[in-house]
């Protein structure tokens, strides 16, 4: 009976082993993590299919492998740990001696295993795969401090790295320069080698400057063509130089893409902490500061920021605020010049000049603040004031009942841009009541070459509205015979720089003479600008230029 029942119990006992041993082998197969054994000798006793697959390599390759060949310190000392009765971990690279060293991301717990006399009997290593993670990681840490394209440090990254080493500057005294590198002329060279070949020659250039730093700096792209190096700890001035120098003949050395030839140099500009800005965004606003300065100098040299330049800087800074002011509170006055017919000596119109009736500095003419309006933009609220200005004084000049006067506004290259002033110049014309044949729009060939298609369309729908087109400074520009042919035009300007030789320059008089016949030939009309003389006006009237504009006539009004 007692056999009977031991027999029983060893029965049930076995058949909850196998139970047991059923689910812990269905877990050690099935489990999303590699697992594996090893024994006291720290040799692979098993492993599971997922392991195996980490691993690259089968089940039965693994099994006998000795732990104590592996190269990776971390991981051996937290399986030394195991097989000593402990838990062990390590998370880290991995160079996986079963794919050729191929490195994994891997994370490694340990834990021992104990024998029925509860003496260690090796351990298990369970092992989870961060590699595609820590790639995704590295990749998204890449992209944010690195640009895409030459894989040098970006804007965050070299401001990051000023401003560590600005804090050197504070404490030991050191110096740091910062190198601003501007390409001159690169739209031409993206003209030449197209997008695809632009963007090598942005990677070649990275390619050219990178050795010419030392480890210890940072070079990083800027923006589009302009690259900035950081030189930590220099001597000076004078190093910065020699770095500028090297700069500037790597570039110069030749340049080949797909099989195209071209020359490129650069615009630098150079700034010194402390003496030239001690925090981040100053030294870099300096340093471009003085990189458009070499700019403007014809490109291909480098200039030092000297305080001169910032105080110009900010004398424009202040003069464009002002001008944001002036447009609120309507400080522009528009003065009116008489267009006179030649033949018949009668006034058939006038043109609107604008002026600013500045509150400290008096009445500024348009050459003082025009092209910063341009530049920043302003010069589109501008204009819409002007061309609502002048139709409204139009109408009011006819509503007292003087003779009708065609009234010509000035536009600039800048208000095609956006392509508002079609509807800018029908919304004065519907206010004021103005019959649009007695507005004229006057613009120069700057303004068509600019973005040719784009104007040419806008200057047919002012066409369309009835609304007349001079073309302005006619011979100082692109002069292309074609504009005159394609455009809606109706009058051209003949600029007063030939205008006002007519009178004691042969060859000048015979381009005026040959400008008034081509403009005729073409069935349009000529106005000669700037006629201050009796003699020009003569020699002008000889040529049937049809209308004329000067001091002769009257000074702008
Ligand atoms: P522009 O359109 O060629 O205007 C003629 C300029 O020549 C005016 O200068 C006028 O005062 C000047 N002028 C007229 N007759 C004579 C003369 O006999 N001798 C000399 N030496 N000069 C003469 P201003 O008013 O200084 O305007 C300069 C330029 O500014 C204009 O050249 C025009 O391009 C631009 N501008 C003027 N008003 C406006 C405007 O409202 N909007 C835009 N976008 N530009 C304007
Ligand atoms: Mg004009
Ligand atoms: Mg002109």
């Amino acid at each position: 009976e007692h056999d009977e029942q031991a027999t029983r119990e060893r029965g049930q006992a076995l058949s909850q082993l196998r139970l047991s041993e059923e689910r812990y082998r269905t877990v050690f197969d099935q489990s999303p993590a590699g697992l594996l054994l090893f024994d006291s000798e720290l040799i692979v006793t098993r492993c599971n299919a997922r392991l195996s697959e980490l691993f690259h390599n089968p089940e039965e390759a693994i099994v006998g492998y000795d732990l104590h060949s592996l190269s990776e310190p971390g991981l051996a000392a937290a399986i030394g740990v195991a097989r000593d009765g402990a838990l062990g971990v390590f998370e880290g690279r991995f160079a996986n001696p079963f794919n050729e060293g191929k490195e994994l991301w891997i994370s490694a717990r340990t834990a021992p295993l104990f024998d029925a006399c509860g003496r260690p009997a090796g351990g298990v290593g369970i092992i989870v795969d961060l590699t595609e993670s820590k790639r995704a990681e590295e990749l998204i840490e890449r992209l944010a401090f690195n640009d895409t394209l030459t894989g040098l440090a970006n804007r965050t990254l070299l401001r990051d790295r000023l401003r560590a080493a600005l804090l050197g500057v504070a404490r030991a005294h050191w110096q740091v320069a910062v190198l601003y590198v501007d390409l001159d002329r690169f739209a031409a060279v993206n003209d030449l080698v197209g997008h695809a070949g632009a963007d090598r020659v942005l990677q070649e250039v990275a390619a050219r400057l990178a050795p010419l730093v030392r480890a210890t700096d940072t070079l990083a792209r800027w923006g589009g063509d302009e690259f900035v190096v950081l030189l930590g700890d220099v001597n000076g001035e004078e190093a910065a130089t020699r770095v500028a120098e090297q700069i500037a003949a790597a570039l110069a050395a030749p340049w080949r893409i797909d099989g195209r030839q071209f020359a490129l140099s650069a615009s630098l500009g150079l700034a010194v902490a402390p003496h030239d800005g001690s925090d981040a965004a100053t030294l870099l606003e300096h340093v471009a500061i003085a990189a458009r300065r070499a700019k403007a100098a014809g490109g291909a040299t480098f200039r030092f920021y000297d305080a001169e330049m910032g105080r110009e800087v900010s004398e424009r800074v202040r003069l464009e605020a002002e001008l944001r002011v002036a447009l609120e509170r309507h400080e522009f006055v528009l003065y009116y010049q008489p267009q006179v017919d030649l033949a018949r000596n009668e006034i058939t119109g006038v043109e609107a000049l604008v002026r600013w009736q500045h509150p400290q500095r008096g009445l500024l003419p348009p050459a003082a603040f025009l092209g910063l309006a341009e530049s920043t933009g302003l010069i589109e609220q501008l204009t819409a004031w002007v061309v609502d200005e002048a139709c409204g004084q139009a109408a009011a000049w006819r509503d007292q009942g003087a003779p009708q006067l065609r009234m010509a506004v000035n536009l600039s290259a800048r208000d095609f841009r956006s392509e508002r002033v079609v509807g800018l110049v029908a919304g004065a014309l519907k206010r004021s009541g103005l019959a649009p044949s007695l507005l004229e729009v006057e613009l120069t060939e700057t303004a068509i070459v600019e973005d040719g298609a784009a104007t040419a369309r806008q200057l047919e729908a002012l066409q369309d509205l009835g609304v007349t087109v001079a073309l302005d400074d006619f011979g100082t520009g692109y002069s292309s015979l074609s504009h005159l042919r394609t455009l809606p035009i109706s009058r051209v300007k003949i600029d007063r720089s030939f205008v006002s030789q007519v009178s004691d320059e042969r060859r000048s008089a015979a381009i005026v003479g040959a400008m008034i016949d081509l403009i005729h030939s073409l069935g349009l009309e000529a106005i000669a600008e700037g006629i201050e003389t009796q003699e020009d006006l003569n020699f002008l009237r000889g040529y049937a230029c049809d209308l004329g504009q000067g001091y002769l006539f009257s000074r702008p009004l």
